[in-house]
């Protein structure tokens, strides 16, 4: 049985010498799932800006006013630390 490779030992597949620089790319073609903003639930906490992991929360003068699908990659942590009393983001299936 041959011996499988060590991390190591492989040739590097991807390398990102800049960081910062998502903005360039439309990320959120990876996404299964995605999250639905109802504005007229949302009482502007900003508990979903604050924790997205891709800053893919809008918004303007203090208050939440979409979402960038172009980036969201569909973790659905904004709809995890949307407080249940507001449920204002609510995850979908992507269709194909
Ligand atoms: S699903 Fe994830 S990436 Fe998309 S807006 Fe919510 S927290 Fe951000
Ligand atoms: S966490 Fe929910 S209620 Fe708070 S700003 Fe985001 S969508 Fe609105």
């Amino acid at each position: 049985m041959s011996k499988l490779k060590g991390w190591k030992e492989l040739a590097p597949g991807a390398i990102i010498e800049e960081a910062g620089n998502a903005v360039e790319f439309k990320t959120g073609d990876w996404r299964t799932q995605r999250p639905i903003f109802y504005p007229d639930k949302c009482k502007h906490c900003l508990f979903c800006w604050l924790y997205c992991p891709d800053s893919s929360i809008l918004v303007e003068d203090g208050k939440v006013i979409g979402i960038d699908y172009d980036h969201c990659k569909g973790c659905g942590i904004c709809v995890k630390v949307c407080p249940p009393k507001f449920s204002a983001l609510e995850m979908v299936m992507e269709e194909i």
